[in-house]
């Protein structure tokens, strides 16, 4: 164990600075929520697709069309990964996310991109979970601040096998989906948002924590295609994640995909989101 570090005498001073917010977000580019809403009220479906528990799959959601993720026959959560469909190497950055928007999102805020795109992909339109705020813990739905359950974690912590972890079953459903071998899919998978999971920090140790998910059926989360998308979407083997992941314990249920298209002339007056508008030079001419 390391030497206890000695307390300076101004250490309480020190520790009552107060905090900053890091990336202040109100000059972020408006989220036109009301457009979004009425475009959807006529929207028609155009796709649907039922992830099996301890599995995942893929969908497509062309630029413009809605697609939402509910909760069907019980309690259960999803880890969500989100790529370009015309550049697979843009993708879902849960950390910038989490540094813009904090640690877990609701509507109106959005999934933004990896460098150099560093854009919007998706905006949460409708979330019926909106109302579970932050609990007692610290506790709050839909985070952008855990992983994915993992087959390489499990090896560390428990030393034993499991193949239908998040991060096992993205890469299956992506490797289908795009015709990609498993060994050139894997690298595609990324840090998901983790959907209708609960979850938080401990207050005393700051460890990640998760409780039950207090989805039910019939919750779901609402999105707006901003640019040609694939959705990824695992059926976490820890069902609602109320105790353990990553084993076949947990009930497990599957969660719906639902796509739809707007109608011809509903979006007129929206922009889609540019690419970042850095040059990419670095200070070197
Ligand atoms: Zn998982």
């Amino acid at each position: 164990m390391p030497n206890a570090s000695v307390c300076p005498k101004d250490a309480d001073k020190r520790r009552a600075v107060r905090p900053v917010i890091c990336y202040p977000n109100n000059t972020l580019p408006d989220v036109d929520l009301s457009l979004y809403l009425a475009a959807r009220r006529d929207a028609i479906k155009t796709d649907e697709i039922l992830v099996s528990p301890r599995d995942a799959a893929c969908f497509s959601a062309p630029q413009g069309h809605f697609f939402r993720i509910s909760s069907v026959e019980g309690p259960q959560v999803g880890d969500f990964n989100l790529w370009n469909r015309d550049n697979l190497q843009e993708h879902f950055y849960s950390g910038k996310t989490r540094a813009l928007h904090g640690t877990h999102i609701t509507t109106g805020e959005q999934m933004w991109s990896s460098f150099p795109a560093l854009r919007p992909m998706a905006t949460i339109i409708e979330d019926t979970l909106n109302w579970y705020g932050i609990d007692e813990f610290g506790g709050s739905v839909h985070d952008v601040i855990g992983t994915r359950c993992d087959p390489y974690t499990q090896q560390l912590l428990a030393r034993s096998t499991y193949h239908y972890c998040c991060h096992s079953n993205l890469t299956r459903a992506f490797a289908d989906f795009t015709g990609l071998s498993l060994a050139d899919a894997e690298p595609h998978i990324h840090d998901v948002m983790n959907v209708f999971m609960c979850t938080g920090f401990t207050r005393d140790t700051g460890q990640y924590f998760m409780k039950a998910s207090p989805v039910r059926p019939g919750d779901y989360l609402e999105f707006f295609a901003e640019i040609n998308l694939i959705g990824g979407l695992s059926a976490c083997p820890g069902g609602d994640c109320s105790s353990e992941h990553s084993s076949d314990v947990a009930a497990c249920y599957p969660l719906l995909i639902e796509v739809f298209a707007p109608q011809a002339g509903a979006l007129d007056g929206w922009i889609p989101p540019p690419l970042n508008a850095y040059d990419r030079s670095h200070g070197r001419c």
